[in-house]
């Protein structure tokens, strides 16, 4: 509620963990203590592949607007046959470029290694303005967690149960 207030008060739509709103607020509790969109990708052990976002959207967005979030294509895609992937940032500019799908599709017709593919993506949502980062799984468990935002705390777990955060 206070992070909406001061968004308010400077008329700005906030993005979480974006250099932007660092500057603009010089405050940790516009930067610092946003924790937002939580998204999880999955393999299990008969090889499905899924994707789950959850978001509360950026702060003080306009009433009714829809992120990418509940997008499939743009902030979410699972294919058992290539990868699967979820997305936080600007979602507006994730829509724009099918981030999600664009990287399934790379995987898919290129047959680009997944951190090239996500790097492309993610080059694509740049080039418009856009920030932010994608969490990416294929059928063999290979993995990459990119992005182009200031940071994007992250975490894997695998067959042994050994978490690991970043
Ligand atoms: N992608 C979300 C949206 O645009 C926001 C976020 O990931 O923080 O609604």
């Amino acid at each position: 509620w206070q992070q909406l207030q001061k968004a308010l008060e400077k008329e700005q739509v906030v993005l979480d963990h974006d250099g932007k709103t660092a500057a603009l607020f010089a405050d940790p509790m516009m930067y610092d203590y946003k924790y937002g969109t939580v998204g999880a990708v999955a393999l299990d052990q008969h090889g499905n592949l899924a994707a789950g976002t959850s978001t509360g959207g950026m702060t003080n967005k306009r009433y009714g607007r829809v992120g990418d979030s509940p997008i499939i294509g743009a902030g979410n895609y699972a294919d058992n046959e290539t990868v699967t992937v979820s997305a936080t940032g600007s979602g507006e500019m994730f829509i724009r470029t099918l981030t999600a799908f664009n990287i399934a599709a790379q995987v898919k017709y290129q047959k680009l290694p997944l951190e090239q593919a996500a790097q492309n993506a993610l080059d694509e949502v740049k080039a418009i303005n856009g920030s932010g980062g994608v969490i990416v799984l294929d059928k063999s468990g290979n993995y990459t967690m990119s992005f182009n935002s200031e940071g994007m705390y992250r975490g894997t777990i695998g067959n042994d149960g050994k978490p690991l955060v970043a």
